[in-house]
């Protein structure tokens, strides 16, 4: 009898996020490989630590 693994994956999804700045929304994705800025003002609003992003704006919701 073999025994399934079960692999751990992260939690990836889409946030709608509002800039801080601009008060735009933006959809991100939050395991972004790179620095995130707000596509109307260029201000950063998530950053990345290798693994899930760091989102600095504030999430109105998340996109499962
Ligand atoms: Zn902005």
């Amino acid at each position: 009898m073999r025994r399934k693994e079960i692999i751990p994956t992260p939690k990836t999804k889409f946030v709608r996020v509002r800039c801080p700045e601009c008060s735009q929304e933006s959809i991100i994705f939050n395991a972004a490989k790179s620095e995130v800025k707000c596509k109307h003002c260029d201000e950063v609003i998530a950053t990345t630590t290798g693994g899930l992003a760091n989102i600095t704006a504030e999430i109105i919701e998340v996109i499962e």
